[in-house]
């Protein structure tokens, strides 16, 4: 069943219910007043009879007796305007009729002899007849004088009016229910096919997607606040990441292919070469075995660091321990000058501080920049190491006054195998060979997984400033701190 009957159905279901119980209450209270105000008008009747009997029959010596002779009762002359359907009879205790009004004609209203001997011990009764297939309501009193009941006074009223209203009343409200019903029936679901119509058009829109495999389409759909135009927007939100990360995807896997070409065609070029004689040469065949050697170096760093990045995607968690920070960048910074050669590898301002995570990670993090920092700076150059504590993390800047980074290239120098190559060829004092272009992408996946940041400046032929910013978790060095 499809959400539109279904909504449909329930809301006129809620609706019948609602409009059953409404005009269920309101046929009940209409008929007990109808049904009230008919017994008040009978009892109101039989006490004026008995008033004005009583006043004649008080006259007599022994008004049982009168009575029972069958004597002879005038009824008071009842408003004939005001109570035109009230019949009424005085009846001896045994159900023989004395006088009726005019209205009755000839009939006598037959009273059962259960009712006249309730109504000997003093009781009043109603009941329910039906004369020549009228129903009747019947009141019948006892008619006392002196405190002695010695006849029984029988009212009744033809109920044909008040049915006729009841009855007419039920029509009235079953046919507007039904007719009401049918109505929001049709306006419901008309209600539910519009507001869930952007619905089908954003399955629509799926369901080409998934059998053309073209990302780039988009659900055409007005821009609304509502549920639908939200669903559509975060449907094309999500189409166009998952269109981004499918291009990445796409030039990832074509980077990997260009950077494992160029050795993969080196190794062969010289094994060519091997084979064509080169063996025989001493010094080429070690310049065709260096370079086999190089190449396969080079093959190997790039399959290490593109593995650490799958892994930095995948969500690897990271080691989390206390790690010494000014130790491990001291480190960082007599290996640095090791490798250094004639550029100058200086210490800037150093702080002790000590910081939550991977000290392996983050020992390569900062070897990657310093290396990067001294391969990019010309001899006689300087690279500079400093690092401070700030209020609630730790700032490590490495400086250098190498060739720089163009402002066109900053943005994309954290990308995967982005390098600024063409810049490096003009300078031959720079080696920027051997590079992969993926070692910033992997000190920007280690800064992340410490949930910090890292930020490039630089100025063409001034030189360049690596900033990395590492939270430092309060509580845990505080308390570090205390039992120190
Ligand atoms: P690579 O392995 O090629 O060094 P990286 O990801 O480490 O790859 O660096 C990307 C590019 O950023 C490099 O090609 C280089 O041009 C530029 N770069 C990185 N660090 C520096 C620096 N300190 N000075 C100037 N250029 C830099």
């Amino acid at each position: 069943m499809s959400i539109r009957l279904r909504l449909t159905l329930w809301y006129v279901l809620v609706l019948a219910v609602i409009l059953l119980a409404f005009a269920g209450a309101l046929y009940a209270v209409l008929s007990f007043s109808l049904f009230t105000e008919v017994d008040r008008r009978l009892q109101i009747r039989a006490a004026d009879v008995q008033n004005s009997l009583s006043t004649a029959l008080e006259l007599q010596s022994d008004p049982r007796v009168f009575i029972l002779r069958g004597g002879r009762l005038a009824l008071p002359t009842a408003d004939t305007f005001a109570e035109p359907g009230v019949f009424v009879q005085v009846s001896t205790l045994d159900g023989v009729a004395l006088t009726r009004s005019e209205n009755l004609g000839a009939q006598t209203l037959v009273v059962s002899s259960a009712a006249l001997s309730q109504v000997t011990r003093g009781e009043t009764v109603y009941a329910n007849l039906s004369r020549e297939q009228v129903p009747l309501r019947v009141y019948i009193a006892p008619l006392t004088v002196r405190g002695q009941v010695i006849a029984a006074i029988v009212v009744a009223e033809s109920l044909q009016g008040v049915n006729s209203t009841l009855r007419r009343l039920a029509a009235l409200l079953v046919g507007g229910i039904v007719a009401g019903l049918a109505f929001a029936f049709v306006v419901g679901a008309v209600l539910a096919y519009n507001a869930l119509a952007p619905i089908d058009r954003i399955t629509q829109t799926a369901h080409t997607i998934a059998r053309s495999n073209d990302l780039t389409r988009r659900i055409e759909a007005k821009p609304t606040r509502d549920e639908v135009g939200r669903l559509a927007a975060t449907f094309n939100e999500m189409l166009g990441r998952i269109e981004e990360l499918f291009r990445v995807q796409q030039r990832f896997v074509a980077d990997v292919s260009h950077e494992l070409r160029s050795p993969l065609t080196a190794i062969r070029g010289n094994l060519d070469l091997l084979r064509r004689g080169a063996l025989d040469e001493v010094a080429a065949r070690q310049d065709s075995l260096g370079a086999i050697e190089a190449e396969t170096a080079r093959m190997q760093r790039l399959v290490q660091d593109l593995l650490l990045l799958a892994q930095a995607d995948a969500g690897a968690p990271i080691e989390r321990r206390v790690v010494e920070l000014d130790t491990l960048l001291l480190d960082v910074f007599r290996q640095a000058r090791l490798n250094a050669g004639n550029v100058k590898v200086a210490l800037g301002s150093e702080d002790q501080v000590q910081v939550i995570g991977d000290a392996d990670r983050l020992k390569q993090l900062f070897l990657n920049l310093m290396d990067n920092a001294i391969k990019y700076t010309a001899s006689g150059g300087e690279v500079t190491l400093s690092f401070a504590r700030e209020a609630d993390g730790v700032r490590v800047a490495i400086a250098d006054t190498g060739v720089g980074i163009p402002a066109t290239d900053l943005p994309r120098i954290f990308d995967r195998f982005y390098r600024v190559d063409k810049a490096r060829s003009r300078d031959p004092s720079i080696n920027s060979g051997g590079g992969t272009g993926l070692g910033l992408a992997i000190c920007k996946s280690i800064v992340d997984a410490h949930g910090g940041r890292i930020q490039v400046q630089s100025q063409v032929g001034k030189g360049s400033t690596f900033t990395v910013w590492l939270p430092v978790e309060q509580k845990r060095d505080e308390g570090r701190k205390n039992t120190d």
